[in-house]
């Protein structure tokens, strides 16, 4: 079944900790003052409950078989992307008038989710489209989002998110790509690096310098562009080679007077920054659904195989040093679930989140890493070995501390959100 008709089957449960929109979020407040469970209920809606059936069973069914093979070749999942938009698992925000389903960033979690449990670099792969995506969705005008977003939706078609350049990642206030303005146009140069999709992309987000006065403020200073991947000028470089997530399209590409209108601008010359990072919001709630995604994968690989190794005459899982490394991890998915989803859930309605999403960031990327780690030592030798499925998550697990974000960065934007916090 696609999503949609799930969704168009409309499902109306009473109760709910999720919402989808704001609207819906006030309804939640008056619903949950009168209900039997008391003021909150993590309880899914029938249809979210829906939206996670359909994910689970493609991830297992479909990407968990594949992933290994992908995994050696670091080919591109084209039949597994394809599926997946077939199905309506990706490009689930894009708003209803331009032809998507206008999904809550809480139900593209429970989706994300899913799929990360089958493949992380398949849902990398997916879920580099909701980034590149986020900055039209937030600041496009009607013309951009119908072009740009409609056109995703007509096929499946990926986009990318052109941020970070060789000589800034964190500290994004230090790229370098320029735009300048030539009549109608903009003319682009500078160098992108570590862009997912960056060589299976339709179109790029693209963060440019249009100030060049180095004491302009970074909310200034930069500009966002819409590009499209077929312009001249545009040169994506070779596929690079990670530790791990090996079938998501990693590169670096240069862009050299490579021409866009003025009608790609997105809001205005300068209010670049604010959409770059203000996209986080919304994409870092889905970037910890997939960690959390990876770290219930572990855990249950690791139940699995404890419940079947025997040592000194009794299951592993019988000595209590195992059982308690397996309880310890259960905790850490259960917590980055919560994570996640309060971070979800509270930019659905319409509520500034970016302490939550940082918060939920940093926790489901370190416990993936915690809980791929003790699968390994769970699974002991076998763990070490590639013909068991506990390494790959090691290695798939360690970009969840790097991308959108390092673990170090979203502690700074945890301490700065708290310090804010406390002093109110
Ligand atoms: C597989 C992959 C996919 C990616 N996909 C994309 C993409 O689609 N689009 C995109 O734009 N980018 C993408 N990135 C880039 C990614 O977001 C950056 O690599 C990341 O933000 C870190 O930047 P950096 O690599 O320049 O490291 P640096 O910023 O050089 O950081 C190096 C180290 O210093 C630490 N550090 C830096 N500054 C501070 C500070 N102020 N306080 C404390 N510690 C600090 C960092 O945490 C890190 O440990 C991707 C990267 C990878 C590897």
């Amino acid at each position: 079944m696609h999503l949609n008709k799930v969704l168009r089957a409309g499902v109306q449960a009473g109760l709910r900790f999720q919402s989808t929109s704001a609207q819906a979020g006030v309804k939640v407040a008056a619903a949950t003052s009168t209900s039997a469970h008391g003021g909150f209920c993590f309880e899914l809606t029938d249809q979210q409950k829906e939206f996670q059936a359909l994910a689970r069973k493609f991830a297992r069914e479909e990407i968990i078989p594949a992933a290994p093979g992908y995994d050696k070749s670091g080919e591109y999942p084209v039949p597994l992307i394809k599926k997946a938009w077939e199905l309506g698992l990706m490009n689930g925000h894009i708003p209803e008038d331009c032809g998507g389903m206008g999904l809550g960033i809480f139900e593209a979690c429970l989706i994300t989710e899913e799929l990360a449990y089958g493949c992380t670099g398949v849902q990398t792969a997916i879920e580099a489209n909701s980034l590149g995506q986020m900055p039209v969705i937030i600041a496009g005008n009607d013309a951009q989002k119908k072009k740009y977003l409609g056109r995703l939706t007509e096929e499946p078609l990926m986009c990318a998110y052109c941020v970070t350049e060789p000589g800034a990642g964190s500290d994004v206030a230090g790229i370098k790509t320029q735009a300048v303005r030539k009549g109608d146009d903009y003319v682009i140069n500078g160098q992108k690096m570590w862009i997912t999709n960056g060589g299976k992309a339709n179109w790029y987000f693209l963060l440019a310098r249009t100030n060049s006065d180095p004491k302009c403020p970074a909310s200034k200073a930069f500009t966002g562009f819409i590009v499209d991947a077929d312009t001249p000028g545009v040169q994506p470089g070779r596929k690079e080679m990670n530790m791990g997530q090996r079938c998501s399209d990693t590169r670096g590409i240069t862009f050299e007077d490579v021409v866009v209108p003025k009608e790609n601008v997105l809001i205005g010359e300068g209010a670049g920054f604010k959409i770059a990072m203000g996209a986080f919001d919304k994409t870092r709630p889905p970037v910890a659904a997939g960690a959390t995604g990876l770290a219930q994968r572990a855990l249950d690989e690791a139940t699995k195989y404890a419940l079947e190794r025997k040592t000194f005459g009794k299951l592993i899982a019988e000595h209590q040093a195992v059982s308690f490394i397996l309880a310890e991890m259960a905790m850490k998915v259960e917590l980055a679930r919560m994570a996640y989803q309060r971070s979800a859930w509270e930019v659905d309605l319409g509520r500034r989140n970016t302490y939550y999403a940082s918060i939920a960031k940093a926790f489901a990327g370190d416990i993936a890493n915690q809980c791929a780690a003790d699968a390994v030592q769970i699974f002991g030798g076998n763990g070490f070995n590639s013909e068991y499925p506990v390494e790959k998550l090691m290695r798939d697990a360690k970009i969840f501390q790097i991308y959108e974000g390092t673990a170090q960065i979203q502690r700074l934007i945890i301490s700065r959100e708290h310090f804010d916090r406390f002093k109110q």
